[in-house]
């Protein structure tokens, strides 16, 4: 069976406009005017890697579809999807919630198409079409909480996705897995009482948002125990990230044993990107992702569906996409021509500090499924 592939041209059209990576310029403050980090640029480039590679070949393009209210409504509150739809018809749009995450007129439209562009990769994967899928939208979601949008994402689309799959398709047990280098806090928050829904998120230690991602972050009441942190120190390279993978993530899927796996898939951890500290290359993915599939045949079915979240060096993001979207389908790698330079950097191999960080989220593990007593 094939992997389900979502991506719709639209997306790239999402405006985060004029800014200077972040904060809008502002000359006063020596702010000069530069593309906003999260442009089109490493998405667009990463789809057009997959078509030039002949990998779309090899894929099953699924068409995306906008999220209603109603679906949204399953997730976030009203006056945060309303807020969204009435700046969306600004003339210069509005921003999703923190100042951080602007968004042009019409970004609604494009964020409801992301939302439903994974609802449908997910409903491809249940419903045996494809093996597993991965939906290239944007804007991203795993930081937009309930009641607001912020670090780039308007609405939670892994979320609306999962709540899709308990209300319409009788899902019961997913596991949200967060690889994005940034903490999943908005996923984490959503389901934090939930104990049908584990989150596990593995990113750089206290990067964004601010003081975010603890071990000590556990879920809270019912769900107590459903909610897993992984913070990494910065560094931590391709042995690292397998093994947090191998020692965390596994078990856990193991000891949760989940109906649908979905993963919000960053490649922020990337060892060029510029909003992180991480040195993952295209072969650190290409395990990970190895890793992922393999504890899920065993759990799920394999039924893994997944949303593209961050990434932000236009060079690297679509080689380390590849090599995922390729492991996924079973394809022969293209090749990475970065991989000798990246691959060569110095700490690569699992280091003694980084091993004690994973040894931390593993011990916890044994607490999944568990209840506050
Ligand atoms: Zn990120």
């Amino acid at each position: 069976m094939a992997t389900g592939y979502v991506y719709h041209e639209v997306f790239s059209w999402h405006d985060t406009g004029t800014v200077t990576g972040l904060f809008p310029s502002d000359p006063a403050v020596g702010l000069q005017p530069l593309a906003h980090f999260e442009n089109p640029e490493t998405k667009r480039r990463f789809h057009e890697l997959v078509v030039v590679s002949g990998l779309i070949d090899r894929l099953t393009r699924l068409t995306a579809r906008s999220a209603s209210d109603e679906e949204i409504l399953r997730i976030h509150t009203g006056d945060h999807l309303e807020r969204i739809r009435a700046e969306s018809e600004l003339p210069k749009g509005g921003d999703a919630g923190d100042g951080l995450s602007p968004f042009g007129k019409g970004g609604f439209a494009i964020a409801c198409l992301a939302a439903g562009g994974v609802i449908a990769a997910v409903d491809a994967v249940l419903d045996g079409e494809v093996e597993n899928a991965y939906a290239l939208v944007r804007p991203p979601g795993h930081h937009a909480t309930a009641e607001m949008g912020m670090g780039f994402c308007l609405f939670n689309n892994l979320s609306i996705a999962a709540a899709h799959a308990r209300h319409e398709r009788g899902v019961e047990r997913i596991a949200i897995v967060d690889w994005d280098v940034h903490h999943g806090n908005g996923t984490q928050s959503i389901f934090y009482e939930d104990p049908d829904t584990l989150t596990v998120s593995i990113h750089q230690d206290n990067v964004f948002p601010p003081h975010s991602g603890l071990l000590t972050e556990r879920g809270a009441g019912a769900g107590w125990g459903s909610a897993l942190n992984v913070p990494l120190p910065p560094g931590t390279g391709d042995d690292g990230y397998v093994h947090a993978v191998e020692q965390v993530v596994v078990p856990a899927l193991r000891r949760f044993k989940p109906d649908l796996v979905l993963v919000a898939c960053g490649f922020d951890a990337g060892a060029m990107d510029p909003l992180s500290r991480q040195m993952v290359t295209s072969d650190g993915y290409r395990r990970i992702t190895r890793l992922l599939l393999d504890v899920a045949a065993e759990t799920s079915g394999g039924k893994v569906a997944m949303s593209h979240e961050g990434g932000y060096s236009p060079a690297y993001v679509p080689f380390c996409g590849l090599a995922l979207l390729e492991t996924m389908a079973g394809a022969e790698p293209f090749g990475d021509p970065f991989l000798p330079i990246v691959g060569g950097f110095a700490g690569h191999p699992l280091q003694p500090h980084q091993a004690e960080a994973v040894a931390s989220a593993a011990a916890l593990v044994a607490e999944i499924g568990n209840r506050e007593s």
